[in-house]
C-alpha cells in the first residue's frame, strides 16, 4: 500500500527541516495539466512546479530525452567537455537577441548569482553597486536575497552583501538619481512575478538600456520566470525588444527538470575567467538533454504561439470578471503568465479553488497569479476558471 497523505506529513514532520509553508496534501503523479495526490484526487494545476512545468507534468518528449541520457551517462564533471552542454548553449544563445555564451548551474538563485559575480569581475575596480528594484525576487542565496529588494526576506540575515542599491520599479529617475561613479550595473526581472506580475511602463525597460549605455554600466535581465517562451516569445527580452548584456534562466529551461544559466555577451563572458566561478552538476548531461528537449517542443509544437492565445484566453475572461466583480482590482501578464490583483487578500480563493480540485497560486497577499502548462488544453482552462468565478463571486 502506497503511504497516504497523513504518513508522508509524519514523515516530515520528523525528519524534514519545516522552512516551506506546505499543503498538507502530498502528490504521487502528473499528466499535462493534471496532477493526483496520495488519496487518488485528481487537480487542474494553473501553477505546475511554480512555472518550472512549461508543459505540465511529465511531457513525452522531455521523458524520453531524459530516460536515453540517463542511460547512456548521468554525470560528467566540467573538467570535460561534452556534446550535450554544447549544443544545448548554441541553442539558447540562438534564440536570444544577444547572442552570447553560457555558464550553466542548477538554480535561478545560483545563475543570478553568476550574474553578480560577473559584474563585479567586469566592472573596474571601484564599480561594484548594483541597482536592483522594489518588490523585486532573485533568489534566497545570501547574493541573491540582498539583491531581492523585499526587506521581509532579509529580517534576520543582516549583515547583506555590501553594494546593492533599491530603487522604486518603474520610475526611471529613480534609476538615474541613483547611480554614482561606482555604480556597475541595473538588474531587473523583465516582468516582476513573485512581486505581483508587474508588467513594467512603456519606455522603462528601454529607458533603462539608454541609461547603462550612457553610464557604461551592465543591464542584468532576470528571466529565471519570463524565460524560456513563457512570454509568448522566447524570452521577456524579445517581448519587449531590449537587448541585455547578462540574461538569467531556470525554472523552466528544462520543463521541470533541475537546470539553469546565465547568458552573457561574447564580449564580456570571458571575465567569468577559470577558477573564478564553477559548479560540479551545472550543465549535467541530463539537465542538458532535458534542456535541448524544452527548446525542440516548444518549436516543433508552435507552443510560443499558444502561449499568447492561452494567455490572452485567461486575460479575457479575468477582464469580463472585473467588470462585474468588485473585488478584482486589476489584470496584468504578458503570455502564459497571467495576475490579477484583488481588492483583498486572496490566500481564501487558493483554499477555495484546491477543495475545488484546481491548484492555483496567489503572491505578494492579494495577486492571484497563475503559470499555466502552455499547452493546457482550453477546456481545462474553462473548466478551471469556472471554479475561480464562483471562488472569486462567493468573495472572502
Ligand atoms: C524563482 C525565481 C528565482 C529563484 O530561483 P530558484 O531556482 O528558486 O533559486 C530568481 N528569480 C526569479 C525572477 C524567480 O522567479
Amino acid at each position: 500500500m502506497p503511504r497516504s497523505s497523513k504518513e508522508i506529513i509524519s514523515l516530515f514532520d520528523s525528519f524534514v527541516i519545516p522552512n516551506y509553508k506546505r499543503y498538507p496534501v502530498a502528490l504521487v503523479k502528473g499528466e499535462g495539466a493534471y496532477v493526483w495526490d496520495a488519496e487518488g484526487n485528481r487537480y487542474i494545476d494553473f501553477f505546475p512546479g511554480w512555472g518550472s512545468n512549461m508543459f505540465g507534468y511529465c511531457p513525452a518528449p522531455v521523458v524520453k530525452a531524459v530516460q536515453e541520457q540517463s542511460a547512456r551517462l548521468i554525470h560528467v564533471p566540467n573538467s570535460w567537455y561534452t556534446e550535450e552542454q554544447g549544443l544545448w548553449a548554441k541553442m539558447l544563445s540562438e534564440r536570444t537577441n544577444f547572442g552570447g555564451k553560457a555558464f550553466f548551474c542548477n538554480s535561478g538563485a545560483e545563475a543570478n548569482e553568476a550574474a553578480i559575480k560577473l559584474v563585479r569581475l567586469h566592472s573596474a575596480e571601484n564599480k561594484y553597486k548594483i541597482i536592483t528594484f522594489q518588490g523585486s525576487f532573485h533568489g534566497r542565496t545570501m547574493g541573491t536575497v540582498t539583491a531581492t529588494a523585499q526587506p521581509k526576506y532579509h529580517k534576520g540575515l543582516e549583515p547583506l552583501l555590501p553594494g546593492f542599491t533599491y530603487v522604486p520599479y518603474g520610475d526611471l529617475g529613480a534609476v538615474e538619481e541613483a547611480i554614482d561613479e561606482e555604480t556597475a550595473a541595473i538588474m531587473i526581472e523583465p516582468i516582476q512575478g513573485e512581486g505581483g506580475v508587474r508588467v513594467p511602463p512603456k519606455g522603462f525597460l528601454p529607458g533603462l538600456r539608454k541609461l547603462c549605455d550612457d553610464h557604461g554600466l551592465l543591464l542584468v535581465f532576470d528571466e529565471v520566470q519570463t524565460g524560456c517562451g513563457r512570454t509568448g516569445e522566447w524570452f521577456a527580452s524579445n517581448y519587449f525588444g531590449v537587448v541585455p548584456d547578462i540574461m538569467t534562466l531556470a525554472k523552466s529551461i528544462c520543463s521541470g527538470f533541475v537546470g539553469a544559466a546565465m547568458l552573457a555577451k561574447k564580449e564580456i563572458a570571458p571575465d567569468l575567467r577559470p577558477g573564478m566561478h564553477a559548479s560540479t552538476f551545472g550543465g549535467n548531461s541530463i539537465a542538458a538533454a532535458a534542456g535541448i528537449a524544452t527548446i525542440k517542443m516548444v518549436e516543433e509544437e508552435g507552443l510560443l504561439e499558444k502561449a499568447k492565445v492561452l494567455g490572452e484566453r485567461f486575460k479575457n475572461r479575468f477582464n469580463q470578471l472585473a467588470e462585474n466583480l468588485d473585488i478584482i482590482q486589476e489584470v496584468r501578464g504578458v503570455g502564459a503568465m497571467i495576475g490579477a490583483e484583488l481588492k483583498v487578500e486572496g490566500a481564501f480563493c487558493v483554499e477555495q479553488c484546491m477543495k475545488r480540485k484546481l491548484l492555483i497560486n496567489c503572491t505578494h497577499g492579494n495577486v492571484i497569479r497563475l503559470l499555466p502548462a502552455v499547452n493546457t488544453p482550453f477546456d481545462l482552462v474553462d473548466e478551471g476558471l469556472d471554479i475561480i468565478e464562483d471562488v472569486l463571486r462567493k468573495g472572502a
